[in-house]
């Protein structure tokens, strides 16, 4: 099963970033070739009727711009604040201390009326980030089908901010 590979493959790493946290280490599935291209092809077969996936910075660029390329549709990057050279609009979100930014191309969905998107990113702990993906991505006019991510931390629901918003969480990983 899928789930128990990507489980096998993913690496805990203890104390990193600071001291408490174990951090999951997804490097050691992204070079075992086996399991990701499983990963993509889970997805791919699922949301092959999107417009278009978007990406949170910055691990969710290399899954989701590989489910994009596996399913013939273009890919959105939604990028920390500064970074994104053309106009764009930007959604705060809450951290444990303080808040960060991202921000999303103004024009991203070019002239589509009403996109379908898969939002993706590697893992959601909290939430905040894919809530704040999801509100950025609405801003800009498009209709979240799916958030996709590899690996879903359940003991602190994050999963719940992103079902509230009347959006569908589709994890490999529990
Ligand atoms: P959240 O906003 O608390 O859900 O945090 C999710 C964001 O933090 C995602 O963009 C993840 O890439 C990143 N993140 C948090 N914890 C981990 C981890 O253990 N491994 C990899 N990324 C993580």
């Amino acid at each position: 099963m899928l789930e128990e590979k990507v489980k096998k493959v993913i690496r805990d790493i203890p104390d990193y970033p600071k001291k408490g946290i174990i951090f999951k280490d997804i490097t050691t599935l992204l070079n075992n070739a086996e399991v990701f291209k499983e990963v993509i092809d889970y997805f791919a077969k699922k949301y092959k009727d999107i417009d278009f996936v978007c990406g949170i910075e910055s691990r969710g660029f290399i899954f989701g711009s590989a489910i994009a390329y596996a399913i013939n549709k273009g890919f959105v990057p939604l990028r920390k604040k500064g970074k994104l050279p053309y106009t764009t609009v930007s959604e705060k979100y809450a951290l444990e201390y303080g808040f960060d930014e991202i921000e999303i191309h103004i024009d991203a969905f070019k002239d589509i009326k009403n996109p379908k998107i898969l939002l993706v990113d590697d893992l959601i702990a909290t939430g905040g980030t894919a809530e704040a993906a999801v509100k950025l991505i609405q801003k800009i006019g498009g209709i979240v089908v799916a958030a996709g991510f590899v690996i879903e931390l359940t003991f602190l629901d994050g999963a719940k901010k992103i079902r509230d918003l009347g959006i569908k969480v589709d994890s490999i990983a529990k």
